[in-house]
């Protein structure tokens, strides 16, 4: 099921995308308004109700005339982890990581699948980076590794935009990381019975149409699954919490010259089986 928050001229509401159409499920449930993280925390109630009801409505919209919104609005942790690719380890003069390298992205960096993405005023130095994201369905700790499919809610494509220099300049990468629009994801979350397996997808990220990065989840170095383990071992993770798991070879930091991201710039990322979502570079205004 591919779960959608959208906006239309009545408001933000929750959705189901079925071909090219979209199912309110704000008018059906009004208590879950337009909140991912209720819909998440109601799931049990729901996902035995939703098939039916998905095969008899009649659809509320045409996905191309709604906006889109991030399926997570305010997530409450954002994790990603750095160097998971063994091309991008090697691409950026790395030794492959012994321990998980994980970094957050603040939550105000959440953006709109399609919306503009900003270059701050502050660098000139912003740099894609299309990920696998995984979002949590269930409050869990310590969660084995062969146990971590069980509290997966679903997956979503992401775009762990980069600045550069200010990543780069000290030895803690979250400021980078974190600058407003810097966490576009979507367009939609497919749940995780439709994916089955995460570590089979393939993953691909262009500029202006030229691909920069293409590449398979079966070249994760920590699975999905590791990863959940692992930050499951440290602290409780929640429903809609989220996970960027590392991005392939290809980012424009190593090529030669770097190429950095620049106003009017469309950035396009794809995963299989999930969707793309897409950008246009835009400067950040001066007001
Ligand atoms: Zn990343």
């Amino acid at each position: 099921m591919k779960l959608v928050r959208y906006a239309d001229s009545h408001g933000s509401t929750l959705g189901v995308a079925r071909d090219d159409r979209v199912i309110n499920l704000s008018k059906r449930w009004p208590e879950l308004r337009d909140d991912m993280i209720a819909l998440i925390k109601k799931w049990p109630d729901l996902a035995s109700e939703l098939p039916r009801l998905i095969a008899d409505a009649a659809p509320d919209a045409a996905l191309a005339d709604v906006r889109l919104l991030a399926p997570i609005a305010r997530p409450g942790k954002i994790f990603a982890i750095g160097l998971n690719y063994a091309d991008h380890v090697k691409e950026t003069g790395q030794q492959v990581p012994a321990h998980q390298i994980w970094f957050t992205k603040a939550a105000t960096s959440i953006n709109s699948p399609f919306d503009p993405v900003e270059l701050p005023k502050a660098s000139e130095q912003v740099d894609y980076e299309a990920e696998l994201v995984v979002v949590i369905g269930k409050r869990c700790k310590h969660v084995a590794q062969e146990r971590a499919a069980e509290v997966v809610f679903g997956y979503c494509a992401g775009n762990d935009v980069s600045v550069r220099d200010w990543q780069l300049r000290t030895s803690q990468w979250v400021l980078g990381k974190s600058f407003d629009t810097h966490a576009p994801l979507g367009p939609w979350i497919v749940t995780a019975d439709e994916i089955g397996d995460p570590h089979s997808l393939g993953i691909r990220c262009s500029v202006n149409g030229e691909p920069r990065q293409s590449s398979n989840t079966r070249h994760l170095i920590f699975s999905v699954f590791d990863q959940i383990a692992h930050l499951s071992s440290a602290m409780t993770l929640e429903p809609g919490d989220i996970i960027f798991t590392g991005t392939p070879g290809g980012v424009g930091l190593a090529m030669k010259p770097p190429q950095w991201l620049k106003a009017g710039d469309k950035v396009r990322v794809e995963i299989d089986r999930i969707g793309a979502i897409e950008a246009v570079m835009q400067r950040e205004s001066l007001s």
